[in-house]
């Protein structure tokens, strides 16, 4: 069999050896998922719910050891890994706490005796899922997935098995019954074969733009639903009236989040002319004092997840100069072992330069001149993604409207760089994906709404 070795990024070095499964192995798994999937629907809430809580209590419990294991994996700093088992717990007790008031069916009044609309699982959902935040992306799929009386099936990123047995563990360890939630170690040219699967009945991908095409090709010539949450080149807008000290540090902290490998993740900045200059030189500050290194230490930014991912980065910042951009810090590879990149920005990028019109998942930041407010509206939603956006200014209303009226994202923030919550919808437009995660919108994706009408 297959088998798949993961790596150190920081240090280069083998870690540990998984076999990959079989697609014998993989059937009986999906099948016994299946059957798990006809008691499992049946449960109350409050029982799912309690199980919920222990799953996040589980979290907590374990949380130096999980958060151990991503950052060995894909290299995130430790402190940041310590955070995300921390959100996975939130997300566990949110759903817990509120998946039943979510899922509660609403009478309508018609001609019939009774007639209303009620909320029923699908079945097993397969979640596609990537190395970014191994646990977090995940669970904020899982949580309300199990809560509203589905059962799931994880095909992690290959760079991260030790993650993807960990969450099934978790599961295992707060109680929920076997094949509630499984983890399959396969290669993504194995997922078109569970998709194919009568038990299989929808599919969610977070990842990039062709991985989401391919799976949501195949899920929908089997007319299976799916939700994608692909990447983004998030604008954030600064204007003549922002706090510039603030929108600096915003926008440095957004940018170099995960090293800079984070869909929501700021990638162009959009700053009025009034304030070019005086935002460029306190970014820069901001930006050269991030610290890099082991990311077991105290550190801003670790390596990035993979040698090929890095590589990809440097690539896009070298095509970007060849077109005509300057590169005002950073931009070169470390001579040192690890996927390493420095912070990196880059100015001078037009339209038709790959900074402008690419996303960079790295710790790369594109700095563009706008004209005016106009303009600099123009310019943010002059792309093919619309996962998240930000303006800055003093202006409240002004802010507002400009999000709620001008942005063309998912999720429009004023002055505070872009973060999931579970409280709120989270999902981008146009290549950015569709469809919601978290808020009662996500919980609400894979289920049958159903119409029940009594004469
Ligand atoms: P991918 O999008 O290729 O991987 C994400 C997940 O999809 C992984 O589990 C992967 O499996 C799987 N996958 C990939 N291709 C297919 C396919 N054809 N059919 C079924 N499953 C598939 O991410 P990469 O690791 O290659 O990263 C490349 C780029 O993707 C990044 O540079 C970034 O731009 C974007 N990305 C975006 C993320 C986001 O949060 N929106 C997260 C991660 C990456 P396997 O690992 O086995 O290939």
């Amino acid at each position: 069999m297959k088998k798949i070795i993961t790596i150190n990024p920081a240090t280069g070095h083998e870690l540990n050896e998984y076999e990959s499964f079989s697609d014998e192995k993989v059937s009986k798994l999906i099948s016994a998922t299946q059957k798990r999937f006809s008691e499992w629907k049946r449960t109350s809430f409050s029982h799912r719910a309690e199980l919920m809580n222990k799953a996040a209590k589980v979290l907590e419990d374990n949380k130096e050891e999980y958060a151990e294991m991503m950052t060995q994996e894909m290299g995130k700093t430790y402190k940041s890994a310590i955070g995300e088992v921390e959100k996975c717990a939130w997300v566990c007790r949110y759903y817990a706490e509120n998946a039943a008031e979510f899922l509660k069916s609403e009478e309508v009044e018609t001609e019939a005796s009774k007639s209303k609309i009620c909320y029923r699982p699908l079945g097993v959902v397969l979640a596609v899922m990537p190395w970014n935040y191994p646990l977090w992306q995940v669970f904020r799929f899982a949580a309300p997935a199990l809560m509203a009386g589905n059962v799931g099936l994880l095909k992690h990123a290959s760079n991260v098995p030790g993650c993807a047995l960990i969450i099934e563990d978790v599961f295992r360890q707060a109680g929920f019954p076997e094949n509630t939630f499984t983890t399959l170690i396969i290669s993504s040219s194995q997922v078109e074969k569970v998709l194919d699967h009568s038990a299989v009945k929808a599919a969610t991908l977070t990842g990039s733009g062709p991985a989401g095409s391919a799976v949501a090709s195949s899920a929908g010539s089997k007319i299976k639903k799916t939700v994608l949450e692909l990447g983004g080149s998030d604008p954030y807008i600064v204007l003549e009236d922002a706090d510039i000290e603030w929108a600096a540090e915003q926008c440095k902290t957004s940018r170099l989040l995960n090293t800079g490998q984070s869909c929501i993740g700021a990638k162009r900045f959009v700053v009025v002319d009034e304030v070019y200059d005086e935002f460029l030189e306190k970014f820069k500050e901001k930006m050269a004092l991030a610290s890099v290194g082991d990311p077991m230490d105290d550190v801003d930014m670790g390596p990035m997840a993979r040698i090929d991912l890095r590589d990809e980065v440097h690539d896009q910042v070298e095509r970007s100069v060849k077109k005509g951009a300057k590169v005002i810090l950073g931009g070169e590879i470390p001579n040192k072992p690890g996927a390493f990149y420095p912070a990196t920005i880059l100015t001078n990028v037009k339209p038709g330069n790959p900074a402008y019109e690419e996303e960079i998942f790295g710790p790369v930041a594109t700095v563009i001149k706008a004209k005016d407010e106009e303009d600099a509206i123009r310019i943010a939603n002059d792309t093919e993604f619309g996962l998240g956006a930000c303006v800055f200014t003093k202006d409240l209303e002004k802010g507002e409207r400009i999000a709620e009226e001008e942005l063309n994202a998912g999720c429009c923030f004023v002055n505070q760089f872009v973060k999931s919550d579970p409280r709120l919808p989270f999902g981008g437009i146009n290549a950015s994906g569709y469809g919601r995660e978290l808020s009662y919108y996500g919980i609400r994706e894979f289920v049958n709404i159903k119409t029940v009408y009594v004469k």
